[in-house]
């Protein structure tokens, strides 16, 4: 086993515990994921001292009272914050989601016997080197995610730890061993006394894993239990050619072909297909879905706000879900047209979403497809690089100017504006004052 190399501020703040005479370890994620050989994000440190005591010891720092009660401390240090918790047993739980009180203890198995799975319940420090109770070294060796004692026990006691299974086999890429898996597909439906946001953190996660496909496909029914309208598309047979997957299946499949690390378009993915089910219509060619990114907008909102996302999020993928489907001929006006309704950055994530999109659809169909998007891609590049008009701020005439040729002010300024900027971009007319000044000059007069 390689030895974990600790931060500076972690081993100050170990060393200076152990000089008071407590006993001091990190612990959790960041012991998890040196061994992974993964650079951890944060560092977490346990301790026999009660918080007093850890306050005590850093008197001369700056400390944040993050929760007392539950005997935590942070302690900045040059390189960051560390969240110092004095080891402690979990009471009861009456509601599967937050222990009735925490009582400290001195034992630090007591508080690794708390921890959710075995790969999490590992401490270290220099002295002791990996302290490893139960089996979490091993279960990193052979990709295994496994509850800390009777995994029924563990969901009951906390559902979201369900969803922190399923986020860890996404993306660590392992398997969940049987118990625990079990346990989950039993208990699946306790995620509903779970609060939204922690639900949507870990299904965050879990979409970026590089073991998605597997966890959505395998956990359909838990990802039923926290998106129910998710159910009708699992095993939905899209009777056509265009598609060798059920809808949800697709979905699967289309969430995970996306490689980027935008959670807007991850999000478009996962939710684009989830109001087909809703307009499926046979015919003798098969069945069909027509103008189901409607639907599947409105079942989005829903979604996304019982989650709790925020509003720029959600409205950004209620227009990429809208728009997944729709017709873009590859020319440089209907591109100008598309960017000036939902702006370069959502173009840009539509592209994206129709590419994985396409990619989850049967073989033969893609080719067309593909090279439509790149073309889309590339006019939309040029469009961009050559700073071509798309947006009333961009175009070479304001209100003044309409309004100097002696049109008063009111209406029919934006009226003849806008009738300018749709001969722009549908490139009737060149971005050139003059020339606008001229054609305003005559709508001017027009009427
Ligand atoms: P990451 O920080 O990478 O998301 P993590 O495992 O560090 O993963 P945290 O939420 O930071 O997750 O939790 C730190 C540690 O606390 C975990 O490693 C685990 O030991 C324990 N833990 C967190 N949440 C739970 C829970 N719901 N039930 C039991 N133990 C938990
Ligand atoms: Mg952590």
């Amino acid at each position: 086993m390689s030895r974990i190399q600790l931060t500076r501020g972690a081993e100050t703040i170990i060393s200076t515990l152990e000089r008071a005479g407590h006993e001091a370890y990190v612990v959790g994620g960041c012991v998890r994921d040196s061994l992974l050989g993964e650079e951890p994000h944060d560092w977490d440190i346990c301790t026999s001292a009660i918080p007093s005591e850890i306050m005590e010891c850093f008197s001369g720092k700056r400390i944040i009272n993050t929760g007392m009660k539950h005997g935590t401390v942070t302690v900045l240090m040059n390189d960051g914050g560390y969240e110092v918790t004095t080891f402690r047993i979990d009471g009861d739980y009456s509601d599967s989601r937050h222990p009735d009180s925490v009582v400290f203890t001195s034992s630090l198995r007591k508080d690794l016997a708390r921890r959710d799975f075995t790969m999490n319940a590992m401490a270290y420090n220099n002295h002791f080197g990996l302290i490893d109770p139960f089996g979490g070294e091993e279960a990193l060796r052979h990709n295994v995610i496994s509850c800390v004692g009777n995994a029924y026990d563990r969901f009951q006691e906390d559902a979201l730890r369900i969803m922190r299974a399923l986020r860890f086999a996404a993306t660590c890429g392992f398997s969940i061993q049987e118990d625990t898996s079990q346990a989950i597909h039993r208990l699946a439906p306790q995620l509903k006394s779970v609060a939204a946001e922690r639900i949507q953190s870990e299904l965050n996660k879990l979409i970026f894993g590089k073991g998605a496909l597997q966890v959505l496909l395998k956990y359909s029914d838990v990802m039923s239990v926290i998106i129910p309208e998710f159910a009708p598309c699992i095993g939905f047979d899209q009777n056509n050619p265009y598609h060798e997957y059920a809808i949800y299946d697709h979905i699967a499949h289309a969430v995970s072909n996306y490689t980027g690390n935008d959670l807007t378009v991850k999000l478009a993915l996962l939710l684009h297909d989830i109001g087909k089910p809703q307009c499926y219509t046979e015919d003798e060619r098969g069945g069909h879905f027509h103008g189901h990114g409607v639907p599947s907008r409105d079942i989005a909102n829903v979604v996304m706000q019982r989650l709790r996302f925020d509003n720029r999020t959600r409205e950004d993928v209620l227009t990429l879900v809208l728009y997944h489907d729709s017709v873009i001929e590859p020319t440089p006006r209907v591109v100008r047209r598309w960017l000036n309704k939902i702006g370069e950055q959502n173009f840009r994530r539509l592209l994206r979403v129709r590419m994985a999109d396409i990619e989850a659809h049967a073989k033969w169909t893609q080719q067309s497809r593909i090279e439509r998007c790149i073309a889309l891609s590339s006019i939309l590049d040029d469009i961009i690089t050559q700073g071509q008009c798309f947006t009333m701020k961009n175009l070479n005439i304001n209100g003044n100017d309409v309004m100097s040729l002696g049109v008063p002010e009111g209406k029919r300024v934006g009226t003849i504006l806008n009738t300018l900027l749709g001969r722009v971009i549908s490139g009737e007319l060149e971005n050139d004052h003059g020339e606008l000044l001229d054609e305003a000059n005559k709508l001017a007069r027009k009427c």
